[in-house]
């Protein structure tokens, strides 16, 4: 069966968030990195691919979701999701409402639906207004975002500025009596020339609801919270009774790699150092030539068979402080990157199928030097962070990437159980 949900998410976590969203909801989930070359593996109902669209030049982001498209349409999808940031991240430019509108246009439809709404993660949309937590979008953090400053809470507004097609509401008065209710209302409103309708929701049954009006329409355009109303939308899915999150069976040996210096990376960290082997990448030593990627496989070697290993640079902020003043920022990043990404590499030939990887930019590096081309989503370990099956790979391996603040302190501990 070919997959049922096609979806271009503007950015690679945003993708995740989605990708796990779908897992929950019932759907066999994989996230392609960037539009793929491949064909897509068998028994999969929704495909996510990440491109990093979100504030790259109008123009580029056009083509590239474009591309995401058609690739989407060849894999056989029958609906399409483009997924944005639940604080609707955007300029008066776009990117959001010039790739909606390139993504209308190319699947030859005039009415889809603007709904960033997460109740679980406190944003709501009350009469057009997108909330955060107790305060109006221009009111929160956002409102200070070096890229994209959210300074109006009016949805309907915002999108109008980045749009030629019209914008209109589906007021909260109309969502909470139902999707029969939301229907009527699309109905009306494309009958007025509207294009985009930005819909209000508070909570996750009016999610379910607006999910429920979405049945048949060719395109939505939503943060991750609409994820949860679509599946009921595809019978076949109860049908195939398929355990969304069951992974293929994944054995190997198991490392952890880790280059996030974040609060919580240093907990786990120090937590897994205390039951396991560890190994220490320091950035000076990388900045002096010394061979530490050869140094840490000849360490790991002889120790993966008794259980699992630690390969860490994550340092305390006075520690990396030294080392940027030492190498630089970048250099230090880069260097510390690059090596833990080798190591990576190496660890899988040494034959490791079980690999956590922690960092949202060492994972970037870590995914890139393996090959892998995307992520069969499996069961969650914390919120966030789920177990994932690499595609692309050279022999199977088991992926956990899990980015800075996440996870509970035992997380390289307790992982393993969750397989
Ligand atoms: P997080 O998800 O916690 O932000 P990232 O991997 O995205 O983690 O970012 C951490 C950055 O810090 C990476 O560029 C990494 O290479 C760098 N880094 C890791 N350890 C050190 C260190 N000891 N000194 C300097 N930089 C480091």
């Amino acid at each position: 069966m070919a997959p049922l949900l096609g979806c271009i998410a503007d950015d690679f976590t945003g993708g995740t968030d989605l990708a796990g969203m779908l897992v929950k909801a019932g759907m066999r989930t994989v996230q392609m990195i960037g539009v793929p070359t491949d064909p897509l593996p068998p028994g999969i109902d929704a495909v996510v691919i990440a491109l990093k669209s979100r504030t790259n030049p109008v123009d580029e982001a056009v083509a590239e979701s474009l591309a995401a498209l058609r690739w989407l349409q060849k894999a056989g999808c029958r609906q399409f999701y483009f997924k944005y940031c639940s604080t609707f991240d955007s300029t008066p430019k776009g990117n959001i409402g010039p790739v909606a509108e390139a993504l209308m246009t190319a699947l030859d439809t005039d009415f889809t639906i603007a709904c960033p709404a997460f109740p679980a993660n406190k944003r709501t949309i009350y009469k057009g207004r997108l909330f955060v937590g107790d305060v109006p979008l221009d009111e929160s953090s956002m409102q200070h975002h070096p890229l994209t400053p959210m300074t109006d809470a009016n949805l309907v507004r915002v999108l109008q500025a980045q749009t030629k097609r019209k914008v209109g509401l589906v007021d909260y008065d109309v969502v909470h009596r139902g999707a029969a209710a939301i229907r009527a209302r699309f109905s009306a409103l494309k009958a007025e020339g509207i294009g985009f309708a930005v819909v209000d929701a508070l909570s996750d049954d009016d999610l379910i609801s607006i999910g429920a009006a979405c049945a048949g329409l060719p395109l939505v355009t939503a943060g991750s919270g609409i994820a949860l109303g679509l599946p009921q939308n595809f019978p076949e899915l109860a049908a195939s009774g398929s355990r969304a999150a069951a992974l293929p069976p994944t054995g190997g040996l198991r490392a952890v790699v880790a280059g996030s210096c974040s609060t919580a990376s240093l907990g786990q960290v120090a937590a897994m150092r205390a039951q396991h082997p560890a190994f220490t990448v320091d950035p000076l030593d990388l900045a002096k030539g010394a061979d530490v990627v050869g140094a840490a496989l000849a360490w790991a070697a002889p120790k993966l068979i008794d259980g699992p290993v630690l390969v860490y640079a994550t340092a305390n902020p006075a520690e990396v402080k030294a080392a940027q003043a030492a190498l630089g920022v970048e250099k230090a990043g880069a260097l510390v990157e690059d090596a833990l990404a080798a190591i990576a590499k190496g660890l899988v030939a040494l034959g490791v199928g079980r690999l956590i990887v922690a960092g949202g930019e060492t994972s970037g590096a870590v995914v890139k030097a393996l090959g892998v081309k995307g992520l069969r989503i499996g069961p969650e370990i914390d919120p966030g962070v789920p177990w994932t099956a690499a595609l692309g790979g050279d022999r199977p391996l088991a992926l956990a990437l899990k980015s800075g603040n996440f996870g509970t302190p035992d997380f390289f501990l307790k992982a393993w159980d969750r397989l």
